[in-house]
């Protein structure tokens, strides 16, 4: 888990009018997205205690990362997803061998579900917001940007083992990932090992914006919406773990921001093409996010910034399709070739 790579991507960070940016690529963990550094702790965690069963309730990517780790240490698991979840998500919990409980209703009711049972059967519970270790994983990808940027500018940092970003970029459900990079940059920061916290900006989409919407209001406790986002990951009426993420943006002088589902899934083309890393839209929510920030003169263009793609785009083809289009179908002769170079004329492969 982790040691995912941190991608200097100059085109992309043109495109944007800024300077440094970073792309922490997290859609490249064995089950293809961040939740695997929570998962591997929660495993551990639960064969330390000699549970059982692992159990959780996920919108998809926190059970994969589960399903994974569990297969990979012979540890039982029970899966609690909204039916609705991406089939990529549901197959990877069926070829892992977890006990797949598809629940008919949103994640919140799974969440519950998931809380129940926990209590009626003894298991060991891993979900989000309620397992205080997730944080302790999540926050290892702050620890591994420090290092990786301070390796990438060492011109800049001289013999420094870790360098700060100026600014994070990163996308917000339950806000438990937030919280986590906030902990991960407090942790290097006591050590003394970093002299400053980064900003911390946490991404939702319009709609699904319990915590954007509590942070403008000034309010502690976010009230629940219903939450309608294609992003399905981030896709959460009463975020489960509100008041490290609204920390985490408050005291690093940060925000939160709310972006549109168009906005989101625009956002993976130019992460693909301009950046070649491929995120599913929870992921891309943080480019559209760090776009806004930049209209709105949150980021100077000589900053240092780090958007992190939380998962890989093959969790959710159908939305890669819907922003990528469709192929040019031809019959197998070179004058369809010819055809189809000349009907795309003025468009370069890679635009
Ligand atoms: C879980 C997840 C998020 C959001 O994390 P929270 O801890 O729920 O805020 C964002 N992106 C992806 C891909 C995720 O799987």
């Amino acid at each position: 888990m982790g040691d995912t790579p941190l991608l200097a991507v100059p085109r992309l960070a043109d495109s944007l009018g800024l300077r440094h940016l970073f792309i922490k690529d997290d859609g490249r963990n064995p089950s293809a997205s961040l939740k695997d550094r929570a998962s591997a702790i929660a495993v551990a965690r639960a064969r330390e205690q000699g549970a059982a069963v692992v159990a959780t309730a996920s919108t998809g990517n926190a059970a994969a990362a589960l399903a994974v780790l569990s297969a990979a240490a012979g540890q039982p698991n029970v899966i609690f997803v909204p039916k609705a979840a991406p089939p990529a998500k549901i197959a990877q919990l069926l070829v892992h061998g977890s006990l797949v409980l598809a629940v008919d209703g949103s994640y919140d009711q799974a969440y519950d579900l998931c809380l129940a049972a926990c209590r009626e059967f003894g298991w060991y519970n891993r979900s989000t917001g309620y397992n205080p270790y997730m944080t302790e994983g999540k926050k290892t990808v702050s620890l591994e940007i420090g290092a990786q940027l301070a390796q990438a500018q060492t011109d800049l940092a001289g013999p420094a083992p870790f360098l700060a970003p100026d600014a994070v970029f990163v996308s917000v459900g339950d806000g438990c990932i937030l919280g986590g990079v906030h902990k991960g940059f407090q942790d290097l920061l006591a050590l003394g090992w970093i002299d400053r916290m980064p900003r911390l900006y946490g991404v939702q989409s319009t709609r699904s914006a319990a915590l954007y919407n509590a942070w403008r209001a000034g309010r502690e406790v976010p009230a629940p919406v219903e939450a309608t986002t294609r992003a399905d990951s981030i896709s959460v009426d009463a975020p489960r773990d509100p008041f490290k993420a609204l920390r985490a943006v408050r005291e690093t002088g940060g925000a939160f921001l709310a972006v549109p589902d168009e906005a989101i899934l625009a956002a993976i083309l130019p992460l693909a093409r301009l950046a070649g890393v491929f995120a599913e839209p929870a992921g891309a929510a943080a480019l559209a996010g760090l776009a806004q920030a930049v209209e709105q003169g949150l980021v100077r263009p000589d900053e240092t910034v780090v958007v992190i793609n939380t998962g890989s785009g093959l969790k959710d083809v159908g939305a890669a399709m819907e922003a990528g289009g469709a192929p040019v179908v031809i019959p197998p002769t070179l004058e369809a070739v010819r055809k189809a170079l000349a009907d795309s004329s003025g468009r370069r492969p890679q635009d």
